[in-house]
């Protein structure tokens, strides 16, 4: 292996891939390490839902849906309270219309538009997706992609162990295989694309506390190297603090149930048999209110016009295969079969369907449009988890890595790795903001390593 040969280094084959098939695509010789050998069903990219936001695409338009960046950073701001990083929003919305393009178009990703359902804060059908709504499809096709590539080589395990510059430039990285042999290579160019720090316990209770004691469910090799290798050259760091927390990871599984059931129409009720929350507020931010329920876990009650719905997904799909759906005819019986108190539960359903009906407010305050629930009933037990980090290296519109406001040349991160465009916490998580970072920073960044003004 001759590093001079490559003109990037990407560590990181998740959303790292786009920018790997990108720069490529532009002329750049790429080599991609990957530390897990088992990134292809390990990695947060294989986990995800596969959901991707974008604003003003051709799918769009073809079924009729308004939306433009503007809007989509106004749906940003609106969710993070104006705390996000307004350049960054901006740089993301403006670039991911032309993002999956590329992917359907360069990549023949078949993309579809999620028009069934919407995610809480969206303002308009934004989703694109694919058929079995699962990031393990997507990642397939792209390492397939990745290997038939004559300018891409992908080696893993393989760990970026450290970048090295000359003059403040990024000259040469060190790689190491699992049993310590480590190796310089000379590049003029790295992407940083190794996600967040949220498989390191220590880092997660020391930045995020609220959510330390719950389960992890995300790539077990995030264990924050781009921050550690990045504020090693002097790099910012922002919003360490903020996160992709989940409400509907199924207890019995720990596979994600998805939140479509709640859009749809499904409740959350705890122990009690009481609904504590309004749950349309959004997944991320339900995770630690969850957390705070008796035992940390609650139900997801839907009905079978909701599960059929949610067979789309092909997660949701495995967890009724696991046995996860307890089935009742009626409210009462459900009551029994889940061990809470039964006026309770009666009580709630009925108060739910009012409220979804439009004959009275909701009690938690909910205000989406939504299906009535109606029986028979099929209820999954929930515990809350942390999805992934959404803090890291400060990057500009183009995936630099800045230090003191100015870029290190040469050096990029993308995803979990750089800071996100969720302002701070977990209510500030618009879904989609965890894709649209890996994949569209990735693309940035690829465009810059290979466009003439590259510094
Ligand atoms: C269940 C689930 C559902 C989700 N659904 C969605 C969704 O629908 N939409 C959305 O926008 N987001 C979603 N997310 C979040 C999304 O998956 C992540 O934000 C995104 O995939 C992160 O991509 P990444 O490239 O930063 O990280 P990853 O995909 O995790 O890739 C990082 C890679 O870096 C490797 N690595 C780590 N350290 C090193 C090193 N030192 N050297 C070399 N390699 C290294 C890892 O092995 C890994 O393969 C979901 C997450 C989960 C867990």
């Amino acid at each position: 292996m001759d590093g001079s040969d490559f003109e990037l280094v990407v560590a990181g084959a998740g959303g790292g891939l786009v920018a790997a098939l990108r720069a490529a695509e532009l002329g750049s010789n790429v080599l991609v390490v990957d530390a897990d050998e088992h990134f292809q069903r390990g990695n947060n990219t294989s986990m995800c839902t596969a959901m991707i936001p974008a604003a003003g695409t051709r799918w769009q338009r073809e079924a009729g849906v308004a939306d433009s960046p503007d809007r989509f950073i106004a749906d940003i701001d609106r969710k993070t309270a104006g705390t996000a990083d307004r350049r960054l929003a901006r740089a993301l919305a403006e670039v991911s219309a032309r993002l999956v393009t590329w992917l359907a178009d360069s990549q023949a990703i078949d993309l579809e538009l999620v028009t069934d359902f919407r995610y809480p804060g969206h303002s308009a059908d934004r989703c694109h997706t694919i058929t079995g709504r699962h990031g393990s499809r997507i990642l397939r096709h792209l390492v397939q992609r990745a290997h038939a590539h004559p300018r891409i080589e992908v080696i893993a395990p393989m760990s970026l162990r450290e970048v090295c510059t000359t003059d403040r430039r990024v000259s040469g990285v060190e790689i190491a295989t699992p049993d310590g042999h480590s190796e310089h290579l000379a590049t003029p160019a790295v992407l940083l694309a190794t996600n967040g720090f949220g498989a390191d316990r220590a880092l997660v209770r020391q930045w995020i506390p609220e959510i330390a004691d719950s389960h992890y469910h995300g790539g077990q090799f995030s264990k924050g190297d781009a921050l550690r290798i990045g504020r090693g050259l002097g790099a910012d760091s922002a919003y360490l603090d903020a996160y992709q927390g989940h409400a509907a990871l199924s207890s019995r599984s720990q596979t994600l149930v998805g939140w479509a059931t709640v859009m749809h129409g499904g409740i959350v009720v705890n122990s009690d048999g009481r609904r504590f929350a309004p749950e349309s507020t959004g997944y991320s931010e339900f995770a630690a209110i969850l957390a705070g329920q008796p035992g940390g876990m609650g139900w997801i009650v839907i009905d079978e016009h909701i599960e059929a719905l949610c067979s789309a997904f092909d997660d949701f799909c495995a967890v009724a295969a696991g046995g996860a759906l307890v089935r009742a005819e009626t409210a009462t019986d459900l009551a029994v079969r889940l061990g809470v108190p039964s006026d309770a539960l009666e009580d709630e359903l009925a108060a739910a369907r009012r409220s979804a009906a439009g004959q009275e407010p909701d009690r938690q305050g909910r205000a989406d449009e939504r299906h009535p629930l109606t029986g028979p009933y099929i209820a999954i037990a929930i515990t809350p988890a942390l999805f992934h980090t959404q803090g890291g290296l400060v990057v500009d519109e183009h995936a630099r890595v800045l230090a003191d406001r100015s870029p290190i040349p040469g050096l990029y991160a993308a995803g979990g790795a750089a800071i996100g465009i969720s302002g701070h916490g977990a209510g500030g998580y618009l879904a989609g903001n965890g894709l649209i970072a890996a994949l569209g920073l990735a693309f940035l960044a690829a465009e810059h390593v290979s466009s003439p003004v590259a510094a």
